[in-house]
């Protein structure tokens, strides 16, 4: 990229609400699977004479996200009407809180690791503008030379969430849409399934030169639909903007769409084109006054704990490194999956081995069991007490690694303890110093020229390599049954 100009990202993120029904009336909101037209009524189909009717659940689910980004939550909101014409709307108006938003403010804080010297100006605070809540449009299906109408989707609550223009970088743009995916499916007011459609964004981006405050003219890119198109999008711009402003082009505020085959943006409208949506207040519903419809501060206590809350707690608390926290935090039931395990942790000394070996458990086992047998880890068969209990087998050597692999895909396979594996396998793990001395004695017995270099290595450096080897013969012995650091302890004894 060009050092000459920086770039400035604003993003408008659209979040559908899973609440049981619909926005303003009684209808199914989730028509996944379903039949196009057949989860709708005269009210999100738009009949003259019906009357909308707010949904309580949507409005909470509102405020919850404003208390969780830290936004002012409005003193009072009006719906309003958006009026303009499009086949999915059949009302021709969309019942919006755009001009008086029920949030305003807000941010949210990354931990940001980049590279200074490609994001020179990165920023670890990104602050939303407002947040609004509104009804989705229903769908149009392009069929050949016609097109047909779904409105199942009429009517959907949707949060539009709009940022301040903070961002430098497409990547931070990202890292953001994700963490806000994970702090809406914490909360568990969206699935933010960007894939689905139920979270789109659209992001506006300019180029100025370095150092000037004004804004350079905007490009709003829609059409976005994974966080790959949303980095790759922004990406195409830069390097686009950036060769006209070289050429000595002018830039034109347009709106572009993102083709994801082609990996390029297309011009879509000029701003001559901008709608006037004459904007008033929804006759048929009366104004909001949040503190009134709702006990907020209650309201606060439901906010569970957040994606940056518990990176925090797996670092300074559990010994975790960063990437792996990113990781559990990254999937709430992992997340919750490893907490809990851990809440089976004792606090004593050792704890902390314990916690970490739990953690490599699930990162590396769990996760590969899982995706070689297209598993969640909602309906993974082992629980979290038979987890901590491998763990703490393992950390105190009372099974082998190679034995534990092996229990380890049993207990996946039938959700039985460790103890219930062990058992039914005939597994055991030797841990008898008489019986270990005995098959350790014929090792060093048939080994007299390892005996001799293990002997000189120590001699000349306090230890040698050969030590593991000896324990590689053992366990080769006792079919990977001997408890290795009872091996251990009888080797150094016998080779002196
Ligand atoms: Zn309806």
């Amino acid at each position: 990229m060009s050092d000459k100009y920086e770039v400035v990202i604003g993003l408008e993120i659209h979040s559908q609400l899973n609440t049981k029904s619909k926005m303003f009336c009684g209808c199914d909101n989730n028509a996944e699977g379903k039949e196009p037209n057949s989860v709708t009524c005269p009210v999100c189909m738009g009949m003259p004479g019906t009357l909308p009717v707010i949904n309580k659940k949507a409005l909470e689910w509102t405020f919850l996200l404003g208390l969780a980004l830290g936004a002012k939550i409005a003193d009072q909101f009006n719906f309003e009407r958006k009026q303009y014409f499009y086949p999915d709307l059949p009302k021709g108006y969309q019942i919006t809180s755009q001009t008086t938003p029920p949030l305003i403010g807000g941010h949210l804080d990354l931990e940001i690791d980049v590279d200074e010297s490609r994001h020179p100006t990165s920023r670890n605070s990104l602050t939303i503008e407002h947040v609004h809540l509104e009804e989705d449009a229903g769908k149009l299906i392009h069929a050949g030379d016609h097109s047909l109408v779904d409105l199942n989707r009429a009517g959907t609550p949707l949060l539009e969430i709009v940022t301040n223009p903070d961002f430098r970088s497409p990547l931070e743009a990202k890292l953001f849409m994700q963490e806000l995916q994970r702090i809406l499916r914490y909360l568990g007011i969206s699935s933010a399934d960007m894939e689905k459609g139920h979270l789109r964004c659209d992001g506006n981006i300019s180029l100025r030169p370095v150092g000037q405050k004004e804004f350079g003219k905007k490009v709003e890119i829609k059409n976005i639909n994974s966080f790959s198109s949303l980095e790759r999008a922004l990406e195409f711009e830069i390097k686009r903007q950036t060769e006209m402003l070289d050429n000595g082009e002018t830039i034109e505020q347009e709106t572009r769409g993102w083709d994801d085959a082609k990996n390029i943006t297309v011009s879509q409208r000029s701003k001559e084109m901008a709608h006037d949506y004459r904007y008033f207040p929804e006759p048929d519903l009366p104004p909001v006054v949040p503190v009134k419809a709702f006990d907020l501060e209650n309201l606060k206590k439901q906010i569970p704990e957040l994606p940056a809350q518990k990176r925090k707690k797996y670092v300074e608390e559990f010994g975790l490194g960063k990437t792996e926290a990113d990781i559990l935090v990254g999937d709430m039931g992992l997340a919750n999956y490893f907490e809990e395990s851990v809440d089976m942790v004792k606090t004593s000394e050792g704890s902390q081995n314990i916690i970490k070996r739990i953690a490599n458990l699930i990162l590396g086992d769990v996760l590969a069991y899982l995706n070689a047998n297209n598993q969640n880890i909602l309906n993974f068969k082992i629980n979290e007490a038979n987890l901590w209990d491998l763990a703490t087998k393992l950390e105190s050597g009372e099974i082998s690694s190679k034995i534990g692999k092996e229990v380890f895909i049993a207990m996946a396979e039938t959700g039985k303890s460790a103890d219930e594996i062990i058992s039914e396998k005939g597994i055991k793990q030797v841990s008898d110093t008489g019986e270990l001395e005995k098959i350790v004695s014929e090792i060093i017995a048939a080994n007299q020229g390892q005996v001799e270099q293990y002997r000189k290595d120590v001699e000349a450096n306090g230890s040698s390599p050969m030590l593991n080897w000896f324990v590689g013969q053992a366990m080769k012995a006792t079919k990977g049954q001997a408890n290795p650091g009872v091996v251990m302890e009888v080797l150094k004894k016998l080779l002196g």
